[in-house]
């Protein structure tokens, strides 16, 4: 199952609880981008094509860790869960996106995630590009509103106090960027589902996903 749309509008929760209750591999591709532009930043590598970025593609390893207290994501072996989360990283990830190289590279990785079977897979191109045939194809948005005042609600948990004004703008940005990059823009797959998400609670949009899987399993 692929589950796309902009940030805020719910993707990682309802995802992650549809998987639970499907008992499906979560899979965040949206952390798969930081992890790399985190490493490019460790390495103070320029966000264009070039030998040091093949360099960096060559010999990056990203796993996805199960742990008692939830999924960590190791790059080259370093722990980076907690530090890919902040706004600012989240604008490296949606810089480093655009490139080609990067793009085919984490395509190539995400398949093979996938091709198991079992999996819901959050993203920005799951259900356009890189699992075309999924069987459930979801597309969540939301208002600019709703979604910054999710986002900040997010980070102000994690002690990332960020004024709503900054968010929002960081929010049209990102979604300027990846809407209109020339590779795999955010865009609905047309065979996906769409759901505004704006005034659901998460339990109606899980429920209306969960429909989907159901109406799909009975269909054959
Ligand atoms: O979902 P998240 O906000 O963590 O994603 C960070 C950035 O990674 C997005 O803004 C987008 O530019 C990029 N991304 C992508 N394709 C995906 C997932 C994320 O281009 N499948």
């Amino acid at each position: 199952m692929t589950i796309d749309g902009p940030s805020g509008a719910g993707k990682s929760t309802v995802a992650r609880a549809v998987a639970e209750q499907l008992g499906f591999t979560y899979i965040d591709t949206g952390a798969m981008y930081r992890g790399i532009g985190w490493l490019a930043r460790e390495r103070a590598i320029p966000f264009r094509e070039g030998p040091a970025l093949e360099a960096l593609l060559r010999d990056a390893r990203l796993v996805f860790e199960e742990h008692e207290d939830g999924t960590r994501l190791m790059v080259n072996g370093e722990d980076v869960t907690e530090r890919i989360r902040t706004a600012e990283m989240g604008m490296v990830a949606s810089d480093i996106s655009a490139i080609p190289s990067v793009r085919r590279w984490l395509s190539a990785l995400q398949r093979s995630l996938g091709e198991a079977g079992n999996t819901v897979l959050e993203g920005r191109d799951m259900g356009t590009v890189v699992f075309p045939d999924a069987d459930v194809k979801v597309f969540l948005t939301a208002s600019l509103d709703a979604r910054g005042e999710r986002r900040a609600a997010e980070l102000c948990a994690r002690g990332e106090a960020v004024a709503l004004e900054h968010i929002i703008q960081d929010l049209a940005q990102r979604d300027r960027n990846d809407s209109n990059r020339d590779i795999a823009p955010l865009r609905k797959a047309e065979d996906a589902m769409e759901i505004d998400t704006s005034a659901l609670t998460v339990a109606e949009v899980v429920e209306r996903v969960m429909e989907a899987v159901q109406r799909r399993g009975n269909s054959g």
